[in-house]
């Protein structure tokens, strides 16, 4: 039996994990705002990102790599990024850069992380560097946590579970009403889970950023994509559990049986529920208020 990390689930592709005294954060977007996108339900509790040793990029689009939240966790935070992407950074002001290729290492503490491959674009100019996209597996003793950043699935997912994998952590959507290229809507991202098979899987990448306005066109996409995903794997992937959370909150690990139901609990997240009561009862009224600031 391996220990559990510790998982925040901090919103879009942000997760603290927590591992071998460690504070570890994927892709920190902690602000409100990025550029047209909005962050939708309550604002992050900055406290909860206090005391990060390490940050880990995935790629450097927008919604993965957000400067200032960088810059927020103070000087010495190291940062593990994308291979071609370091001088970049260091160009930047960050003192502390490894960057990885797939199958490269480093040691944050006693937590080995290695960057896996992604099947997803880079950065395009003229905002930065072509860097590849990565992700990352995090190992301490037995315990092992795979954090995919923005990626599509691909067969060599499978050989990542190969030692056991204890949590997936998985983008199901994204930041908008539709996917472009590169990502996995609910149904494959479960049948990835089927390649990885995990113990647990927590899906991530939703419910978060929102284009300014559009959240009243399609309200069910902010708040179905992971239901829809714990659907899914029931099929694809039963001896999975998935561990679904809002935005903001930890992960609660359940002790139930492998592939059991999804506790009532984490069925529909409160917040989303109540935000598309309310765009229903707007779209239904005939007297309802503009669309304009209902994301
Ligand atoms: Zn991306």
């Amino acid at each position: 039996m391996t220990t559990l990390p510790r998982l925040t689930f901090l919103g879009h592709s942000t997760v603290l994990i927590e591992m071998g005294g460690r504070r570890i954060l994927t892709d920190p977007v902690l602000f409100d705002r990025v550029i047209v996108l909005r962050r939708v339900g309550r604002r992050l509790d900055k406290h909860l990102v206090t005391g990060i040793d390490a940050v880990l990029i995935s790629h450097l689009h927008l919604d993965h790599l957000h400067l200032p939240s960088i810059r927020m966790l103070g000087d010495d935070v190291l940062l593990v990024v994308p291979a071609g992407s370091a001088d970049w950074f260091r160009a930047r002001g960050f003192g502390s850069v490894v960057e990885l290729a797939p199958a490269a290492r480093v040691m944050i503490g006693p937590v080995a992380v290695t960057a896996t491959p992604a099947l997803h674009s880079g950065f395009h100019p003229p905002f930065g560097p072509r860097a590849m996209a990565i992700g990352f597996i995090l190992e301490l003793d037995a315990t092992r946590v795979y954090f995919a950043g923005d990626t599509d699935m691909f067969a060599a997912m499978a050989d990542f579970g190969g030692e056991g994998l204890d949590v997936a952590l998985l983008p199901v959507w994204g930041w908008g009403p539709r996917l472009g290229p590169g990502h996995m809507n609910p149904r494959r991202a479960a049948r990835a889970l089927g390649l990885l098979r995990p113990r647990y899987a927590v899906p991530i990448h939703w419910g978060t950023l929102w284009p300014f306005g559009l959240g009243r066109v399609v309200p069910h996409r902010l708040s179905q994509p992971p239901l829809e995903f714990a659907r899914f794997a029931r099929r694809y992937a039963p001896g999975t559990q998935v561990l679904m959370v809002p935005p903001g909150n930890p992960v609660a690990f359940d002790p139930g049986e492998p592939g059991a139901p999804l506790p009532a609990r984490f069925r529909q997240p409160p917040g989303l529920r109540a935000r598309a009561r309310r765009a229903l009862r707007r779209r239904s009224s005939p007297s309802g208020p503009p669309a304009a600031g209902s994301p």
